[in-house]
């Protein structure tokens, strides 16, 4: 297939390396330098959208998204697929599925769980809002950048899923992290903790794939100085984006209200910045109920 690839940074620059490898020819945008490695290089997003099947996306916010689709789609041929795969709000991905499909072209949003170490294996997970037809146009692709695609409904269906599973882990890593923080001060061993939770009705994935704790369970960020990972501030940008979705659909969510204050405290006013979401522990251990 023809790709056009469009933000070649830390997850789309492997993702469209991938696809090159694989065979296909991809054309990739990127306003900062980026490695080309069986890439033909373009200057302009609409440059990388002439021709293509399948223009790809992976930017940093749905605001970004916008102005980059509103060039991109009159480049498109008629039939083409414009599959945004970064993390934006459910607004910004319907009004430009819906700008696509004026134009005549299939338009999926697609973001993907999996982080860095998934775009460079090949191994991402993709949630997927859009048309059947559009889906299994792109199918191909989802196979080789990731293990698993699955097709969650209409447009917005995709990112709709991400902010809520990013929600759900946002709370339950707070959760995981204050209970490790009150199980400190009661003197219990961090050890015991996770062998009990981790096999009791505590357990998550917080706990038993991704345990906050240094030298408990398995390699996780934690047993790296709390190197990410996953970031606090991808973290934050996540949540921020489940609450604005909450805000527009009336949805009461008050444990992702307070997780995303939390979060929001914590990369902004503390320590957070450039650290895994997962140092929660040590700022939650080192504090005080007062
Ligand atoms: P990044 O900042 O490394 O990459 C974004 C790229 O977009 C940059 O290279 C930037 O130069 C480029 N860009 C900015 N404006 C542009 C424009 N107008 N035209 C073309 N390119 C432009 O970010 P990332 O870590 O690759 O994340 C990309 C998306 O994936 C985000 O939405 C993020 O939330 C999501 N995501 C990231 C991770 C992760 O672990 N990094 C995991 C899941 C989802």
């Amino acid at each position: 297939m023809k790709i056009g690839f469009i933000g070649l940074g830390n997850m789309g620059g492997p993702m469209a390396r991938n696809l090159a490898a694989a065979g296909h020819q991809v054309s990739g945008f990127d306003p900062v330098a980026a490695d080309m490695d069986g890439i033909r290089p373009v200057t302009s997003a609409a440059d990388a959208a002439e021709g293509a099947d399948v223009v790809i996306t992976m930017l940093p916010n749905g605001q970004i998204l916008r102005s980059v689709a509103a060039q991109v789609i009159p480049a498109m041929r008629p039939g083409a697929v414009l599959c945004d795969c970064s993390t934006v709000d459910v607004d910004s991905a319907r009004a430009v599925a819906a700008d696509a499909a004026a134009a005549g072209l299939g338009a999926l949003d697609a973001p993907v769980s999996g982080g860095t170490g998934g775009a460079a294996a090949g191994t991402l997970t993709f949630m997927v809002g859009g048309t059947p037809e559009a889906f299994a146009q792109v199918q191909p692709l989802f196979d080789i950048m990731g293990q698993k695609a699955v097709h969650c409904g209409a447009a917005g269906a995709g990112q709709a899923a991400k902010i809520c599973n990013n929600m759900i882990l946002g709370v339950t890593m707070i959760a995981t992290c204050e209970a490790f923080a009150l199980a400190d001060k009661l003197g219990l061993d961090r050890q015991k903790m996770f062998d009990v939770v981790s096999t009791s009705s505590g357990y998550s994935w917080s706990m038993n794939a991704y345990c906050p704790a240094p030298g408990v369970g398995p390699q996780s960020p934690a047993d790296n100085g709390y190197k990410p990972g996953f970031a606090a501030e991808l973290m934050l940008k996540d949540l921020r984006l489940s609450q604005q979705a909450a805000d527009g659909a009336d949805a009461d969510t008050p444990m992702g209200e307070l997780a995303t204050r939390l979060y929001g405290r914590f990369v902004e006013n503390e320590d957070g910045r450039g650290r895994d979401f997962s140092a929660m522990l040590p700022r939650l251990a080192a504090r005080g109920r007062g």
